[in-house]
């Protein structure tokens, strides 16, 4: 049988790891909160000690952790001890030059790695429908392919180390920016008597279409499943929406490119984190640009 390791079992790592259980893969999990390990342990994940021990007879080893530096600083202490052509995937979002980075210390030990961040939040993680942006070589994509099966609706292979971060931080800068777009729309439709339905009616089936509308509208009733019909609970958080958005403008500002728009959605967002929005789905940022108190 073949043994992954899985470490960060959160939000997303949690889910993730139940989908391989149910696969018939044997997981090996580690997390350092241990109520996470109280529910991963619930879906048939056998817990260890520590990330080490959870590495030692892995074929595959998983992280899904919340920023570079933890990917970093977990890869220091396991690569070495990985069992021979051990496969890594990392699935946090994380900076494209930790990513390299990561990519390198593995390489170091002879593993073959793929950094694969995934879309689709915590509903495609339980649904086993993530899409994976995967970033590595030809051999290590192959091999990882049907491990990310079972937690996939759709893998995507984007080219070499790095390039799924990359293809992940470029997305949600058009999200990001996207999603203002559509929210500065509607309050000036409101300003100028236009109901929300009218406007949608219209958008949606002309040149302003896209995601942030049609599937994530930010006012409620148009899109009844959209979190605005739902008090704006996430959905995917403020606080997740301005990591990813510094991100792209740390990678914009390394390698020279301008991303004017991005740099104000990640100012914008910031302001909305600031006044205490930063739980809040992202799509709450129309009440911010309304003017509507927190
Ligand atoms: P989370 O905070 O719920 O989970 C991260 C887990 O990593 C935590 O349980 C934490 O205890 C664990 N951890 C941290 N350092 C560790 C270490 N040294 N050893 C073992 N465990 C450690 O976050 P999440 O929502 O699951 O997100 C994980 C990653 O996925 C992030 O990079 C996030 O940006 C990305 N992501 C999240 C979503 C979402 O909707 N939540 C969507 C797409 C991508």
């Amino acid at each position: 049988m073949t043994t992954i390791a899985f470490i960060g079992l959160g939000n997303m790592g949690n889910p993730m790891a139940a989908n391989l259980v149910k696969a018939g893969y044997a997981v090996h999990g580690f997390d350092l909160v241990p109520e996470n390990l109280v529910i991963a342990r619930e879906h048939g994940v056998v817990i260890m000690a520590n990330a080490v021990a959870a590495v030692k007879d892995a074929d595959a080893v998983i992280t899904m952790l919340p920023a570079g530096k933890h990917v970093l600083s977990v890869y220091a202490d396991i690569a070495a001890k990985a069992k021979k052509g051990a496969l890594f995937i990392d699935s946090s979002t994380i900076d494209v030059e930790s990513a390299r980075k990561a990519h390198a210390t593995a390489a170091k030990h002879g593993l073959l790695t793929i950094d694969a961040p995934v879309s689709g939040g915590t509903g495609g993680a339980a649904a086993g429908t993530l899409t994976f942006m995967a970033g590595g070589s030809k051999d290590a994509f192959a091999k990882a392919e049907p491990i990310l099966k079972p937690m996939a609706g759709r893998i995507v292979h984007c080219g070499d180390d790095g390039a799924g971060q990359a293809a992940k931080i470029c997305n949600n800068m058009i999200l990001g920016i996207s999603m203002i777009g559509v929210a500065e729309a509607f309050v000036l439709a409101e300003k100028l008597g236009l109901s929300h339905q009218a406007l949608f009616d219209v958008a949606s089936t002309s040149s302003g279409q896209c995601w942030s509308l049609t599937t994530y509208c930010p006012v409620p009733g148009p899109v009844p499943t959209s979190p605005a019909n739902n008090g704006y609970k996430p959905g995917f958080a403020a606080a997740l929406m301005l990591k990813d958005l510094k991100l792209s403008q740390e990678a914009a500002q390394s390698v020279g490119a301008a991303t004017p728009l991005g740099a104000e959605a990640a100012q914008l967002y910031a302001l909305f984190n600031a006044q205490g929005d930063a739980g809040a789905d992202f799509s709450g940022i129309i009440n911010f640009l309304r003017g509507d108190p927190a």
